[in-house]
């Protein structure tokens, strides 16, 4: 279910596992549908959810703003992965700040809010500066609001619509980092490296993996963070995390329960990649190698048609291009870049991002 990006590059990777697959969107252009099986259809539509089930041996979903009923109707009918408990935690903030909290994960503190009053008194516990943030439909930056002073409270609550949210302190952070996890169906786990993560606007620009100069010990906690919120859903598939990196250590800021943009260098950078590693667990296999060679970089493409040409004149640099038609803010493709440590990446991720800055 969803057919964008993240669905074709699943498209791809279960080819080569001679995988047949079919995805449903009420998206005509999708891009899984460039690729494979696509049925066009909004969610609600039981019957071409009837259609879509037919045939199938195991269900998934690329993106966590899916509606939980259409999910429900397929679990009913065919087993589906990750669980639906995963996806209510994963589309909902206040669900999964609450998740974070049960399992003594640390994270900013917050409230879960539905009116301007609440949201003051909120303010008056939490403090500020604090952020703002649409409980369900949020990405890329939207639906959020920072507030610095009183003053600001109800222009925020404006800006998040109204709609029931949460607020949360700002977080002194040195960085962003995040941790792409898988779990099988008996229940084995396995971890990726972390990734630094950079965004602009709210929208992620590069990442580089393995994150610069993180220690053993980071790593396993986000490893047992991770681990903690797939044993507590009975997760089966890949699970990103968003981290902040403090000098308290690190703090969760939210999961996606599906492959991620801050995991797509492991298709070039990594011994099996989230999008296969996905597959193998939602259909039973093992989980393939997260082990890493060298150091790898990823780009987005966002807004432009980039020059591809100049990119592939540069060594090691490798385009997706995902088929969408441009428009300001889109994710429209990523660039990996490989190198033998991440000196290396770096200046290949400068090149690629002058090229597409041109
Ligand atoms: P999110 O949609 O929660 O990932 O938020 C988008 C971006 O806003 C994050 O990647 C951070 O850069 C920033 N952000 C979100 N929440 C906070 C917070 N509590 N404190 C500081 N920055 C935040």
């Amino acid at each position: 279910m969803g057919a964008g990006q993240l669905g074709q590059m699943l498209a791809l990777a279960g080819r080569r596992l001679g995988l047949e697959m079919r995805f449903l969107s009420p998206d005509a252009d999708a891009p899984a549908g460039q690729v494979a099986e696509l049925i066009v259809a909004d969610y609600e539509n039981e019957a071409a959810l009837a259609h879509f089930v037919e045939g199938l041996d195991v269900a998934t979903y690329e993106f966590e703003s899916i509606p939980a009923a259409a999910v429900r109707f397929v679990a009913e009918r065919v087993p589906t992965y990750p669980p639906l408990e995963a996806l209510e935690t994963g589309q909902d903030r206040g669900n999964e700040k609450q998740c974070f909290e049960r399992l003594g994960i640390p994270t900013a503190p917050f409230a879960i809010v539905e009116s301007m009053r609440e949201l003051r008194e909120a303010v008056d516990r939490i403090g500020l500066p604090a952020v703002v943030k649409t409980r369900r439909l949020g990405y890329d930056g939207k639906g959020q609001a920072v507030i610095r002073t009183r003053d600001e409270i109800a222009g925020a609550w404006v800006k998040v619509a109204g709609v029931p949210s949460i607020v949360e302190s700002f977080v002194k952070f040195s960085r962003e980092l995040s941790i792409i996890s898988v779990r099988s169906t008996s229940g084995d786990t396995a971890f990726y490296p972390l990734v630094e993560n950079h965004h602009t606007e709210g929208i992620l620009r590069f990442s580089l993996a393995p994150a610069p100069n993180i220690t053993r010990e980071t790593q396993s906690t986000a490893e047992s963070i991770a681990k903690r919120v797939m044993d507590e859903l009975g997760y089966v598939g890949v699970l990103a995390i968003e981290l902040f990196e403090t000098e308290q250590g690190l703090v969760a800021n939210e999961m996606a329960p599906r492959v991620h943009n801050t995991g797509h260098w492991t298709i070039e950078g990594a011994d099996t990649s989230q999008f296969e590693n996905h597959l193998r667990a939602i259909t039973g296999f093992t989980i393939g190698s997260t082990e890493m060679w060298g150091a790898a970089g990823m780009v987005n493409v966002i807004g432009n048609e980039p020059n591809v040409a100049m990119l592939r004149q540069i060594p090691d640099v490798h385009v997706h291009m995902y088929g969408k038609s441009p428009k300001p803010r889109r994710k429209l493709g990523h660039i990996t870049v490989t190198a033998d440590d991440l000196e290396g990446v770096r200046s290949k991720v400068s090149e690629v991002r002058r090229v597409l800055t041109r």
